[in-house]
C-alpha cells in the first residue's frame, strides 16, 4: 500500500510533513519545526506519531522533537554528523543507511552544503524524496558550512533522480524564489508559467510543495547552472557549472 503523505505550514515559512504507512499505522514526521501544527495534522488525519526523521540540526527543524517525543514516545532518527546536537535523538544515520517507517523504507543520502550534517530521506518505492533545506521549489538552501562544490554535488545528485519523483522541501520560499528565478532566467517559458502558478497558489492559500524533479530541472535556476543562459546571466560564460552555481547563489543572497 502506498504511503499517505501530508504537508502543512509551520512557523513563518517552514513546511511540516507526515509520512503514514496505512499497512502498519506507523507515521513519521519529517523534521519537527513546531509542535502545534504537527499535532493538528496528526489529529486531522487520525494518525499517531511513531518516528521523527531529522534532516539537519538547525533549530527550526528540531525544536519540537523533545515535546513530541515526550507525548508519543516516538523514535528520533538524526544525522550522524549532528551527533550531540539533536535533542532526543535515538539513532544516528549516514550515507546509505536504511530507515524503516513501519513497512515503508527510506535510504539516507548525505547532502551537505546548507550545513555539513544535512541528510535527505529517499523513499524509492514512494517516489518521494525529503530534501530538507538542500533543494526547494524553484530554489536551494543557503550554502553556510560546506564548500560550494559539496552543495552542487548534493543538488546534482538529487537532480539525477527520475523526473516523476516528488520533492518535499523544508521551507516555502516559492514566491521569493520565483522572483529571483525570473531575474536569472528570464527567457525560460516553463519558468514563467510556473512563477504564475506560484502566485496563483499563494493567492489561494496553497504552496507548491511537493514539486517534482522534472519540474525543478526545467525551472529551478540552481539546477540549471550548467545551461548557457544561466552562465550568461552571471557573466560566467564558459565557466564550470559549479562556478555558475556559486555566482547564482551569491546573487540570490543579495537579491
Ligand atoms: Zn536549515
Amino acid at each position: 500500500m502506498a504511503a499517505d503523505i501530508r504537508v502543512f505550514r509551520c512557523l513563518s515559512d517552514n513546511i511540516g510533513a507526515l509520512v503514514h504507512d496505512p499497512a502498519t499505522g506507523a507515521c513519521a514526521a519529517i523534521d519537527a519545526p513546531d509542535e502545534g501544527p504537527i499535532l493538528a495534522a496528526l489529529e486531522a488525519a487520525g494518525w499517531r506519531l511513531s518516528d521523527i526523521l531529522v534532516t539537519h540540526r538547525h533549530a527550526d527543524h528540531v525544536q519540537a522533537v523533545e515535546p513530541l517525543k515526550r507525548r508519543f514516545g516516538c523514535r528520533v532518527v538524526a544525522p550522524a554528523k549532528a551527533k550531540g546536537e539533536v535533542p532526543g535523538a535515538d539513532i544516528y544515520v549516514g550515507e546509505g543507511d536504511k530507515v524503516q517507517v513501519g513497512g515503508l523504507s527510506a535510504e539516507v543520502w548525505e547532502t551537505p552544503g546548507h550545513c555539513a550534517d544535512h541528510i535527505a530521506y529517499w523513499f524509492a518505492d514512494e517516489r518521494a524524496v525529503f530534501a530538507g533545506d538542500t533543494l526547494f521549489t524553484l530554489g536551494c538552501g543557503r550554502v553556510m558550512e560546506s564548500p560550494y562544490e559539496e552543495m552542487w554535488a548534493s543538488l546534482t545528485r538529487l537532480a539525477a533522480l527520475p523526473d516523476d519523483v516528488r520533492v518535499y522541501s523544508g521551507h516555502d520560499y516559492v514566491i521569493s524564489n520565483a522572483r529571483f528565478a525570473l531575474a536569472a532566467d528570464p527567457d525560460n517559458a516553463a519558468l514563467k508559467a510556473r512563477a504564475a502558478e506560484a502566485e496563483r497558489a499563494k493567492a489561494e492559500g496553497r504552496f507548491l510543495v511537493p514539486s517534482t524533479i522534472g519540474e525543478e530541472k526545467a525551472t529551478n535556476p540552481f539546477l540549471r547552472a550548467g545551461e548557457p543562459a544561466l552562465a550568461r546571466a552571471v557573466k560566467r560564460e564558459g565557466a564550470a557549472p559549479v562556478a555558475v552555481f556559486q555566482a547564482l547563489r551569491e546573487w540570490k543572497n543579495r537579491f
